[in-house]
């Protein structure tokens, strides 16, 4: 594919309008009246062997656990209840027994954990990768979701927890299995925040009954990516302060030890799974759901996403977050 990942949504997007009272293609989850007065959340993701995660180092409880974290994710985004997932599987045929019941064992405890049982799937035989698709289902009650539309000028930007560390846990793997260097205690830290995410889906809900929360989404590609996002729904711009993005200890000394821009992983590094979230400013002072204020939306939607704070090294117009394609 040489289009862009978002440039082919956006085309797909163009095919197909979602029918009246729905919300489709283009946020976290898409959003499904029901009669009852409630409104159903759907949401799929697939994690691809080699591309998502290296079979060689993740080990199966943690795939398990992670690839319904990720889903679980995107129903927090919205601020939803959980209610159930589907797990489709492609599997190579060598794939030992005791590696599937490990990943079901990581599968079922997240699961229950979040209270999202397992409702149904396939199982399918596959060439030599791996590749899960899980599909995840919430609710809410009408009207009580947050999009990342609702951005407003004057808002404060938060997030709820560090940024980065997932990113540096991925550079860690990456130099255990293409170097053979083993990550020390520090390293270690950081790699299990990679392979273990706990999404927010408590904090998530609750945002989503405060008042004065106007948009949010989960942290998926890093907030250079995703806060875009957020400013393209909103029509609005922002500018984060660097020196407020909130950073682990273990981030630092890591980035210490390799000589790497602690605060370019912080940006772009993805997978954190946290929550960004806009709200009003005097409201923020009043909330007691952790969280830390990185920046705030302006009303130039032309000014874009600008960095306040930015070390020299960096350039602003680098930092795009990863990109799938
Ligand atoms: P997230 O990172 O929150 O999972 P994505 O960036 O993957 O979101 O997707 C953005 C939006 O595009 C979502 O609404 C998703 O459902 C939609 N989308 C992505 N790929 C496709 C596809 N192949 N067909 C239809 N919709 C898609
Ligand atoms: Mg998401």
């Amino acid at each position: 594919m040489n289009q862009g990942e978002f440039e082919f949504i956006d085309k797909i997007k163009s095919l197909f309008q979602a029918p009246q009272g729905y919300v489709g293609i283009g946020d976290d989850c898409a959003i499904i009246p029901n009669e009852s007065g409630s409104e159903t959340l759907v949401s799929t993701d697939m994690l691809v062997e080699g591309s998502h995660f290296l079979r060689e180092d993740i080990t199966p409880y943690q795939l398990g656990w992670k690839s319904a974290a990720v889903n679980f994710s995107d129903i927090a985004a919205m601020g939803g209840s959980p209610v159930g997932s589907f797990l489709a599987l492609a599997l190579p045929k060598d794939l030992p027994d005791a590696w599937l019941d490990e990943f079901m064992r990581g599968y079922k405890d997240i699961s229950e954990r979040y209270g999202f049982p397992l409702l149904g799937g396939d199982t399918t035989a596959s060439k030599d990768r791996i590749c899960i698709c899980v599909t995840v289902l919430g609710r809410c009650e009408v009207g009580s979701t947050l999009l990342r539309g609702g951005a407003r000028p004057g808002d404060v930007i938060c997030v709820t927890g560090n940024l980065g560390d997932s990113g540096l846990g991925l550079d860690a793997v990456l130099k255990r299995v293409s170097e053979g260097v083993e990550p020390d205690e520090n390293a270690m830290a950081l790699v299990e925040r990679h392979y273990f995410p706990y999404p927010r889906v408590n904090e998530g809900r609750m945002l989503a009954h405060t008042e004065g929360v106007h948009a949010m989404m989960d942290i998926s590609d890093g907030i250079a990516s995703d806060l875009r996002h957020i400013l393209e729904a909103s029509q609005v711009g922002a500018i984060v302060d660097v020196w407020q993005l909130p950073i682990s200890q273990e981030a630092r000394r890591y980035c210490g030890n390799y000589g790497m821009s602690v605060y370019e992983k912080a940006l772009c590094g993805g997978e954190d799974y946290e929550l960004l979230f806009t709200m009003d400013a005097e409201a923020e002072k009043c909330l007691e759901i952790p969280h830390y204020v990185i920046g705030k939306i302006v009303e130039d939607k032309d000014s874009g996403l600008f960095f306040a704070n930015l070390p020299d090294e960096l350039d602003q117009e680098s930092f795009i977050g990863f990109r799938h394609f």
